[in-house]
């Protein structure tokens, strides 16, 4: 895969509250959002994909939920790649109980709302709402094409809808089927802090804000961390469908992303 090509390309590698990582390339540059699944299955399914986890460039760091950091030390550390976040949430990150390898030579700070680039890619933070001392999502610009990614968060706000709106390509989550959560066996706790403004999207609330904010020049729509137990991708398209069947213009093209494991590579 690390030829050069005219698109930007997206593979999710893992999606969900077992593990989140995603791998984008464009120009021969490889970056990865997220690292929250073991090093031995990110470097397996990057090298299903022809891509060797040492020509990695970067990696973009949501929040420090165990599900997207697991292995964010040892990338850093063990295979010297570059490990971006904020300052909080790289803090975060080393005061992690269950990180054993923390980071220390491989940490790059990056602000809110401030450009910055890795190779052909220009990526620019934004906070969202989720129950972490911080939580960002990444907007990122090639030559070519545009993503927006935010994996977990409670609710759409001002700043990461202007990104929603001006990107060509959407990951966004759709974490839970309302019902199926109320009516599911989580405790009451833990479905409050689901359905909290800084916890996770629910089906219909991913829907709402893609009927809000929906633009023409949107390609892919890609729906990520769904739950296990509270969720199906039939759910999320339904409602989905439902919502944007009302929108004058042509459909992007609705991707549901895999928990644990790869799709095929896709150029966006
Ligand atoms: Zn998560
Ligand atoms: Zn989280």
């Amino acid at each position: 895969m690390q030829n050069i090509q005219k698109h930007m390309r997206f593979c999710s590698l893992a999606s969900g509250s077992s593990g989140n990582c995603y791998y984008i390339e464009d120009s021969g540059y490889g970056i990865l959002i997220d690292a929250g699944i073991s090093t031995k299955n990110i470097k397996k399914r990057l090298k299903d994909i022809d891509v060797d986890i040492n020509r990695l460039w970067g990696v973009l760091v949501t929040h420090n939920h165990y599900d997207h950091v697991a292995s964010v030390g040892t990338l850093g550390e063990i295979y010297c790649i570059p490990i971006y976040s904020t300052q909080k949430i790289l803090t975060g990150i080393n005061e992690h109980h269950k990180i054993t390898q923390k980071l220390y030579q491989n940490k790059r700070p990056i602000n809110l709302g401030e450009a910055f680039q890795i190779g052909s890619f220009t990526i620019t933070a934004f906070k969202v709402e989720h129950d972490t001392p911080e939580c960002v999502g990444y907007y990122i610009e090639t030559a070519n094409s545009s993503l927006f990614i935010a994996t977990d968060l409670g609710q759409m706000n001002d700043v990461a809808a202007n990104y929603l709106t001006k990107a060509q390509n959407i990951v966004i989550e759709a974490n839970y089927d309302e019902e199926m959560l109320l009516n599911g066996k989580y405790p009451l706790f833990l479905k409050q802090r689901i359905l909290s403004n800084c916890g996770h999207m629910a089906n219909h609330k991913t829907a709402q804000c893609l009927q809000q904010y929906f633009q023409a020049h949107w390609k892919n729509i890609f729906f990520c961390h769904l739950s296990k137990e509270n969720n199906c991708p039939d759910a999320v398209l339904t409602c989905i469908k439902k919502a944007l069947g009302t929108t004058p213009n042509a459909l992007p093209i609705l991707h549901v992303l895999p928990r644990t494991s790869a799709i095929n590579p896709i150029e966006i």
